[in-house]
C-alpha cells in the first residue's frame, strides 16, 4: 500500500502532502510518524492507493486516528481560509487526556459570611460551578482552602458538576412549539440551517432544550456554541441543569488537563451535550445531530488567528457533513444569515410582556453631552427609588473619527461608504486608502465646530458619582475585562445592588441576564457609527437593539431605554428604537447589493505588517499584483494604510469577490512562495478571508 501523508508541522514550505509505504491497516485518517528529511515528525494518512510503493520510506508508527467527518472538515477549513492542514487539524485533535483523577466541581452556596479574602475567591465560582483544580489556578489559592470553605458551608464539593440553577419544565409557548417543530424536522430529514430570529427573552434557549432533548432521544449528540461563556455562566447552566452529567462544559477559563478529561468523556460518548465557546464546534461528539449557535451576530465566533475561521461557517460545514441541524439563534440576525439560511422561524414577542419603548435623544438639542436632560431625570428617579441602570459608551475603535457638533454630519468614503479616519492631518478610507485634506468647515452647514466623536466622555463615572452620591456606580469595560473574575464580580455586584448604575462598552448590552433592569441608555450611538467598518450600521442596530432589549421583566414591563445621537435621523437609529429588525436588515442589504459587499460579493483581506509603513505598503502591493491575474472578477481595493499597531506599521489589501475559494487557494499558494522573502524583510502577510474586523 501507498500511503499519502500530510507532515504536521507548522513550516508552510511543506504544506503538502509526501508519499510513503504502509501496511495493509493504514487509513485515510491514521496519525502517524514518517522520515521527513532527517527528521521523524508526525503526520496524517489523507489517503491510501495500491501498488508496492518501491523507493518509498516507510510508514514508522501508526499513533491515533480521527474521525472522518473531522478530517474533512479540517482540509476545509486549510482550503477555506488559506492556512496549513497541520494548523487546520490543531483546531479538531483533541487535547492529550489529563491523567490526573477527576476533581471534584466547586459550587457556590452563599457569600454570606465570607471574608474578604473568601469573598474573592467565591467571585471566581460565580453561577456556574467549576472544577476545583481550575478555581485554584484562577484564584491563586490552594486546594485546603476551598476544603475549609466547603466545611464552612460557603461552597459545596460535587463529584460532577451541579447547576445552582433549578431546571424550570416550561408549557412552550406557541411560536416556540413551531421554532422546535422545524428545528426536529429538519433534524429527521438529514440536517440543515435554521434561522431562529427571537427577540430577547423570547425563549431561544428553550427551543434549543427541546430540540436537544429531541437529538438525544434518536442517539445523536449536541454542541451548544456561546460567545462568552465566562460572562454568561447562566446559559451554561441551564444546560447542566436540564441534563446532568451528560453535559461538558468547555471554556478558555479551564486547566489543559480538565480540558482532556473533558474531550476524553465527549469521545467516549460519556458527555453527549457540549456547551463552550468558538472553538467547541470542534468537539468530537460521535453522532452528531444539532448544532446551536447562540448569538449568531457576535463578531467572537471569528478566530482571529491562523487559521482564522469562522466558526458559523464551520457549524454549517460540519452539519452537512455529519447530517445534523444547525440553529442559529439571534434578536438581531447577521444581513447574512437574513439572506442565506432560508429556513426561518421567529419568536416575536417576549415571554411575560412586551418590549419596552425607545427614547431618541438628539444631541444637537441637548447641551447636555455626555448626560442630557433625559437621562438625567431617568437616574434621579433610580436614585429616589432604587433599581438599575445600564449606560452603553461603546468608546472601541472609534476614537478618531470627527463629525460636525452643529449638524450631526459625518465624513465617509464616497466608494466604500465607511467612516474616515483621521491620520494626522489628513482623512483616510480605511477600506480603500482614498486620502483627504481635513475639513476646516463643515459641508453640510458652514459650522466650524467640529470635533472627536465622543471625545469628553471619560469621566462619565466621576460625573455620575459627583451627581448622584447614593447610587453605586459600576464599570465594565476592557481594562475590568483584563483582570480574571473581575467582569463576573462586577455583573455580580450590579444584579444585587437596590440602586445602581453600572456604565461599560458593548460588553454590557451583551445577553447577561440582568433582571430588574429599569433604565438603559447609549450616551451616544455615533462613537459605535463611526468604526471604520462596513458593518459599523449593522453593529450599531445590533447594539441597541440588543440594548433596547434588557429593561423590564415578566410582571414588571415599565423599562425605559434612551438612544442619545447626533444622528437622529439614521436607519439604525430610528429602526432599533422602532425593533424593525426585518426593515432593518432589508435596507441594509440593499446597501451592501450596491457597494458589492457580503452576502452578494465575499470579503478577503490580505493584512501586512512591517517595521516600515513603505515596507508594509510595499509587501501589499507585491501580494495585490502577484494575484490580481488569477482573481479575474474580482475587485480589489487598497492598499489602505493602517494605524501602527504594536509597533509595526501596518497596510491591507481587501478583496471583493464571487469565488472565496479561489482566492483562499490563490493566496494559501503566494504565501508559501514568498515565505522567504517576507522573512528576510522581516515582513509578515496574513490572509483573512471573511474579516470581521478591519483594525
Ligand atoms: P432568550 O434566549 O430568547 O433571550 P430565554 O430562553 O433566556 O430567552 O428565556 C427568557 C426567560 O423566559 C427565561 O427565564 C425562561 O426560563 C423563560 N421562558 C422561556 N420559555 C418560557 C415559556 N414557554 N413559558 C414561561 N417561561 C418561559
Ligand atoms: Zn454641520
Ligand atoms: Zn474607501
Amino acid at each position: 500500500m501507498i500511503a499519502r501523508v500530510h507532515p504536521l508541522v507548522t513550516a508552510r514550505a511543506v504544506d503538502q502532502g509526501f508519499d510513503y509505504t504502509a501496511g495493509a491497516g493504514v487509513e485515510r485518517g491514521a496519525l502517524v510518524e514518517v522520515e521527513l528529511g532527517s527528521r521523524t515528525v508526525r503526520g496524517i494518512v489523507t489517503g491510501v492507493a495500491e501498488g508496492d510503493g518501491e523507493g518509498l520510506k516507510p510508514v514508522l508508527a501508526v499513533t491515533g486516528s480521527v474521525p472522518g467527518p473531522l478530517l474533512e472538515l479540517a482540509e476545509w477549513i486549510a482550503a477555506s481560509y488559506a492556512s496549513t492542514l497541520s494548523r487546520a487539524l490543531g483546531l479538531v485533535l483533541p487535547p492529550p487526556a489529563g491523567t490526573r483523577a477527576p476533581d471534584p466541581w466547586v459550587r457556590l452556596i452563599t457569600m454570606e459570611g465570607a471574608t474578604r479574602r473568601q469573598a474573592e475567591v467565591l467571585a471566581h465560582v460565580g453561577l456556574a460551578p467549576l472544577p476545583l483544580s481550575d478555581l485554584v489556578a484562577a484564584a491563586g489559592t490552594t486546594r485546603d482552602t476551598v476544603r475549609r470553605m466547603a466545611g464552612r458551608g460557603l461552597v459545596a464539593l460535587d463529584p460532577a458538576p451541579r447547576a445552582p440553577v433549578d431546571d424550570v419544565r416550561v408549557a412552550l409557548t406557541g411560536e416556540q412549539e413551531t421554532a422546535v417543530a422545524a428545528c426536529v424536522e429538519a433534524l429527521d430529514a438529514g440536517g440543515g440551517d435554521v434561522l431562529v430570529h427571537g427577540v430577547t427573552g423570547s425563549g431561544k434557549t428553550e427551543v434549543y432544550l427541546r430540540v436537544i432533548d429531541a437529538a438525544l432521544a434518536r442517539g445523536r449528540g449536541a454542541i451548544v456554541l456561546v460567545p462568552e461563556i465566562a460572562l454568561t455562566p447562566q446559559t451554561a447552566a441551564r444546560f447542566t441543569a436540564r441534563f446532568g452529567h451528560t453535559v461538558a462544559v468547555l471554556h478558555s477559563g479551564i486547566s489543559p488537563a480538565r480540558r482532556g478529561a473533558e474531550h476524553a468523556r465527549i469521545a467516549a460518548g460519556e458527555a453527549r451535550v457540549v456547551v463552550g465557546a468558538r472553538s467547541a464546534v470542534f468537539a468530537a461528539v460521535p453522532d452528531l445531530g444539532v448544532i446551536a449557535v447562540d448569538e449568531e451576530h457576535d463578531a467572537s465566533y471569528k478566530h482571529e488567528a491562523d487559521p482564522r475561521y469562522d466558526a458559523r461557517r464551520v457549524a454549517a460545514k460540519r452539519g452537512r457533513l455529519e447530517r445534523a441541524v444547525v440553529i442559529y439563534g439571534t434578536a438581531t440576525p447577521r444581513p447574512e444569515s437574513w439572506a442565506g439560511i432560508p429556513r426561518r422561524v421567529s419568536l416575536p414577542s417576549r415571554v411575560g410582556g412586551p418590549l419596552p419603548a425607545v427614547g431618541i435623544v438628539d444631541l444637537r438639542a441637548d447641551g447636555g453631552y455626555p448626560l442630557t436632560r433625559p437621562l438625567i431625570d431617568a437616574l434621579a428617579a433610580i436614585d429616589d427609588r432604587g433599581g438599575r441602570a445600564i449606560l452603553l459608551q461603546n468608546r472601541r475603535g472609534a476614537a478618531s473619527a470627527i463629525h460636525c457638533r452643529t449638524c450631526g454630519r459625518t465624513w465617509r468614503c464616497p466608494r466604500c461608504d465607511v467612516s474616515l479616519v483621521l491620520h494626522g492631518r489628513r482623512l483616510v478610507c480605511h477600506h480603500c486608502g482614498l486620502a483627504q485634506p481635513l475639513p476646516r468647515a463643515c459641508a453640510t452647514c458652514g459650522s466650524v465646530d467640529l470635533a472627536h466623536i465622543g471625545a469628553g466622555t471619560a469621566r462619565v463615572e466621576d460625573e455620575l458619582r459627583g451627581l448622584y452620591p447614593r447610587l453605586e456606580v459600576m464599570r465594565l469595560d476592557a481594562d475590568v475585562a483584563a483582570r480574571p473574575g473581575e467582569p463576573e464580580a462586577t455583573l455580580r455586584a450590579f444584579r444585587r445592588a437596590n440602586a445602581a448604575v453600572l456604565v461599560g462598552t458593548q460588553l454590557v448590552a451583551k445577553g447577561h441576564d440582568m433582571p430588574g433592569v429599569s433604565v438603559a441608555a447609549v450616551l451616544d450611538a455615533d462613537l459605535a457609527l463611526a468604526i471604520p467598518d462596513f458593518r459599523a450600521e449593522e453593529r450599531t442596530f445590533g447594539l441597541l437593539t440588543q440594548l433596547a432589549g434588557r429593561p423590564g421583566r415578566p410582571g414588571d414591563p415599565r423599562g425605559r431605554v434612551l438612544i442619545q445621537t447626533w444622528s437622529p435621523e439614521l436607519r439604525p437609529v430610528v429602526l432599533a428604537a422602532r425593533h424593525a429588525v426585518g426593515e432593518f436588515l432589508e435596507g441594509e442589504l440593499e446597501r451592501r447589493r450596491d457597494l458589492g459587499y457580503p452576502p452578494f460579493r465575499r470579503l478577503v483581506r490580505v493584512l501586512a505588517t512591517a517595521d516600515e509603513a513603505a515596507v508594509a505598503h510595499d509587501v501589499a502591493a507585491t501580494i495585490a499584483t502577484a494575484a490580481a491575474p488569477a482573481l479575474d472578477g474580482d475587485i480589489l481595493l487598497g492598499p489602505a494604510p493602517l494605524g501602527r499597531l504594536r509597533d509595526r506599521s501596518r497596510s491591507h489589501v481587501l478583496i471583493k469577490t464571487a469565488a472565496a475559494g479561489r482566492a483562499a487557494a490563490v493566496l494559501r499558494g503566494l504565501l508559501r512562495d514568498l515565505a522567504a522573502d517576507l522573512r528576510r524583510a522581516h515582513a509578515t502577510a496574513v490572509v483573512d478571508v471573511d474579516p470581521q474586523s478591519f483594525g
